[in-house]
């Protein structure tokens, strides 16, 4: 059982606006419909704050402000002067930091020591690599002595890692000397907004980041601009294709950044207490709200039975409750929307035969949460094996040898992330060598850098972001 905790609640040092605009060309600009939309707390399901409605002529008013701040400002001033700004920004965030935590937290439903140490510390790091190349992108690309920004960006993110995504598009677009018209996630849109508060205090030139807040109409609308060079996307696989026929036969540039089912193999020599928490940290960081969660655990045969015993012990220690409570391990889920896609998936579980496991704390009587839950049995053919859950549900599967696990962790349209846990470091190389997916973590899981390229196979997406790869699609040469 979990230590009994007295509540550590962080305080709220964040001033939330009744009502946000839109910020094209450094103003803030309410929607041309006069429309507005509610965001909401996750874990009070009470309103935060209404937010402008995104609409074409919105769409129209930031590409053009874009345009001429690429035109006009950006393009034409010195690199080692845009990388001033870019590492204003990158010092103001530090500066910030507790606010955009806290805003974070109650805008998206994460626990706070993840926002704290996590979401905003990559995300400051971001701002500082990428100034830092911008007056040494001679270097970026083999060959090419002067690359070119490649214009205005238009960029689209979806709501588990509403800041950190802001950050990994806008930093290395504007470092590059591109403008950009970035839209958050319709249920996490306040980070995003107080960056551009940030971006107002950094004296940015006007029109270089513009925020535009909307739905899927908002995110369409900006695709389908023909002012737009290059399309930045992070979202699901679904959304992903139907963005690329929009952007088929255009001169449009796109990178997609898109959904994974990771398998994370762990063979029977491994040090299975430092395994099960690389499981833990694996699926239940974020709710399971990541794209390169380790969704599908591959247990060697002859370990089965404890690993799963080891993770039934480990998981009735995880604290779920107010994401505000610095000892919280499991905050609340997204929106309404995605607790019924995991429960649907869950049930699809328990229906197609496999066995279901959940941690027996009490949920808070509001709020949108889900138990940290596994399920073992698991069959490569279920739902549950398949498909993104985008949750805290892990399915347990099982292999003998490692060409097996090799075979089984390939076995799906996704190749996002993988994890390997073994002793032996051949072993892990050979592992690594042959499995399909853009990032292998050996003996550890969820490990981000700044200079580390992230990115995906097959209906994972293309496009790397972070690093000196992180830089290609924002250049021409
Ligand atoms: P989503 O439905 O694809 O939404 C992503 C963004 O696209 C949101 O801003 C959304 O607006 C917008 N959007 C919706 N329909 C659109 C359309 N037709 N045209 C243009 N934009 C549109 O994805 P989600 O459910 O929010 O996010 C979860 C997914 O993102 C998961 O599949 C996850 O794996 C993936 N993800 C991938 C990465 C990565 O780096 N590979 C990182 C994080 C997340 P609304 O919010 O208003 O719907
Ligand atoms: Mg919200």
């Amino acid at each position: 059982m979990a230590l009994a905790y007295a509540p550590a609640l962080e305080s709220t040092p964040v001033r939330i606006a009744a009502r946000y605009d839109h910020f094209i060309g450094g103003r803030w600009v309410p929607s041309s419909s006069g429309q507005t939309f509610a965001t909401v707390n996750p874990a009070t399901e009470e309103e935060l704050a209404q937010v402008a409605v995104g609409t074409p002529e919105d769409v129209e008013r930031a590409v053009a402000a874009a345009r001429e701040a690429y035109e006009r400002y950006w393009r034409p001033m010195r690199p080692a002067d845009r990388a001033k700004f870019v590492y204003r920004i990158a010092r103001a965030i530090t500066e910030r930091s507790r606010e955009l935590a806290v805003l974070e937290t109650m805008d998206g439903g994460k626990p706070i020591k993840e926002s704290r140490d996590f979401d905003v510390v990559q995300a400051a790091a971001h701002f500082f690599y990428y100034a830092g190349w911008a007056d040494k992108l001679r270097y970026a690309i083999h060959g090419s002595e002067h690359p070119e920004p490649v214009g205005v960006v238009g960029s689209i993110i979806p709501w588990n890692f509403p800041l950190l995504m802001a950050a990994w598009k806008i930093a290395p677009a504007i470092a590059c000397g591109n403008t950009i018209v970035l839209k958050p996630a319709e249920t996490t849109p306040l980070t995003a907004l107080l960056l551009a508060e940030i971006c107002e205090e950094a004296e940015l030139p006007p029109g270089v980041v513009n925020i535009l807040t909307g739905d899927g109409r908002t995110g369409a609308a900006l695709v389908a601009h023909p002012g737009i060079d290059k399309i930045a996307f992070t979202g699901s696989t679904e959304v992903g294709k139907i963005i690329q026929k929009t952007v088929a036969g255009t001169r449009k540039r796109m990178t997609l950044e898109l959904g994974g089912k990771a398998a994370n193999i762990v063979f029977a020599d491994a040090p299975l207490d430092q395994a099960i928490e690389g499981v833990v940290t694996g699926i239940y960081f974020n709710q399971g709200h990541v794209c390169c969660a380790g969704s599908r655990l591959l247990v060697q045969e002859s370990v089965h039975d404890e690993v799963v015993d080891k993770l039934k012990a480990r998981i009735e220690t995880l604290r779920l409750g107010d994401p505000l409570d610095k000892n919280t391990d499991i905050g609340a889920i997204n929106s309404a929307a995605q607790h019924a896609k995991i429960s649907e998936l869950v049930q699809s579980g328990v229906a197609e035969g496999a066995v279901l496991y959940q941690q027996s704390c009490a949920l808070p009587a509001r709020g949108f949460f889900h138990r940290a839950s596994f399920f073992t049995g698991v069959s490569q053919s279920h739902r549950i094996a398949r498909e993104e859950i985008f949750g805290p549900v892990l399915s347990i599967m099982t292999f003998r040898t490692a060409d097996e696990a090799i075979e089984k962790a390939n076995n799906t349209p996704y190749g996002l992330s993988a994890g390997v846990w073994t002793d032996k470091g051949s072993k892990s190389m050979y592992v690594a060598q042959r499995l399909q997916a853009g990032v292998v973590w050996c003996s550890t899981f969820n490990q981000f850098d700044p200079s580390s390229p992230f990115g995906g196979y097959r209906e994972s997406g293309f496009g790397r972001e972070g690093g000196v790869a992180g830089l290609h699609p924002y250049l021409s040469v």
